[in-house]
């Protein structure tokens, strides 16, 4: 042969011999992928085992199907800092400024008392679920001497209570008062009692019947944010008189499984609307009516706007941001 010949010949061998390496590494790394998707595939089908699931009867699914068969809506991804869930502590700053701010004193029903014209609180609902609990309050125990000391601050408010508790007791004071713009009280959603007795205010503790309004608060939709035994995780010391807002079905899901809120909101993150949380509730908020609650959790997308699935387009839902990377959807089934 030719020396010309032969050297074709080995060319053309080494571009035979690539070419099968190529499509041999192709095929390799094509296999590996598909053994790392393997164990999520495996861990949807598991995680679907409380909820009928038509993911559960396909033999190999793809993984797009799930999200076909809900209902969504596309919600503004700065809504994650808004909400009735907004959780707000001295790591999660509350990003507004109340909802629809109202002078207490001008809403309120005459079972209860209020320190003054300045006591400020969001309309709607947390609003009348107050005026509700402390007409039922009162209507329990002939008690009308509980008073609203305190609703929604304004960061320039907090600061110069900051500024003053800091100045009265050093780092101690951080323990009592949040630092500016990292109080709930921002939110509107909260609010601080007290007790007229005597001519004189005194603290609220929640002892002897005032003990009622601890105990029937989560079926207006309150918690009693800071516990004594939760210190640890919400860093603030045991505050008897500081209610917050959450609404019904989360109020009674973390007072009955004894969770503060920062625990509640890190549960909620495993609960998908595939298999959700459900709370029953019957005559909350003395409606007369049966609910059977669904929650769960959606994860922000990244970019502008997430798409929030719904089991179906006429479902009473509510969306509520966590504050920190998502949102928390509420639906209310009334059987
Ligand atoms: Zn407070």
């Amino acid at each position: 042969m030719p020396k010309y010949y032969r050297k074709v010949k080995y060319i053309f061998i080494v571009l035979i011999l690539f070419f099968v390496l190529c499509v041999t590494g192709t095929n390799y790394a094509k296999n590996n992928d598909i053994e790392e998707e393997k164990p999520n595939n495996i861990v949807n089908v598991n995680n679907n085992n409380s909820q009928p699931d038509t993911l559960t009867s396909t033999p190999n699914p793809p993984s797009v199907e799930p999200e076909n068969k809900y209902f969504t809506v596309n919600v503004d991804n700065e809504k994650i800092y808004d909400g009735e869930l907004v959780l707000v502590n001295s790591n999660y700053e509350c990003k507004f400024n109340g909802k629809n701010i109202i002078s207490l004193i001008n809403y309120k029903n005459s079972s209860y008392l209020v320190a003054d014209g300045n006591v400020m609180l969001n309309s709607g609902n947390s609003l009348d679920a107050l005026n509700s609990m402390m007409e039922t309050f009162f209507q329990n125990t002939g008690l009308d001497n509980v008073i609203i000391s305190c609703g929604f601050r304004d960061i320039d408010y907090q600061r110069r209570l900051y500024e003053r508790e800091i100045a009265n007791l050093g780092e101690e004071g951080k323990k009592w008062v949040a630092k500016p713009g990292y109080s709930e009280h921002q939110t509107g959603y909260t609010f601080d009692l007290s007790l007229l007795k005597n001519g004189l205010v005194e603290k609220f503790d929640g002892n002897g019947q005032y003990n009622w309004i601890n105990e029937n608060c989560k079926y207006y939709g309150y918690i009693l944010r800071y516990p004594a035994d939760k210190t640890d995780i919400t860093m603030i010391y045991n505050e008897e008189w500081h209610f917050r807002y959450v609404g019904i079905p989360h109020a009674i899901y973390i007072t009955e499984n004894n969770l503060c809120f920062e625990e509640y909101i890190d549960y909620i993150k495993n609960i998908s609307i595939k298999n959700p949380l459900n709370v029953s509730v019957s005559n909350a908020f003395n409606d007369n009516q049966n609910h059977n609650y669904q929650i769960y959790y959606v994860e922000a997308s990244e970019g502008t706007s997430t798409n929030i699935p719904l089991p179906n387009e006429d479902c009473n839902y509510s969306i509520s941001g966590n504050n920190i990377d998502g949102f928390i959807v509420t639906i209310d089934n009334i059987v």
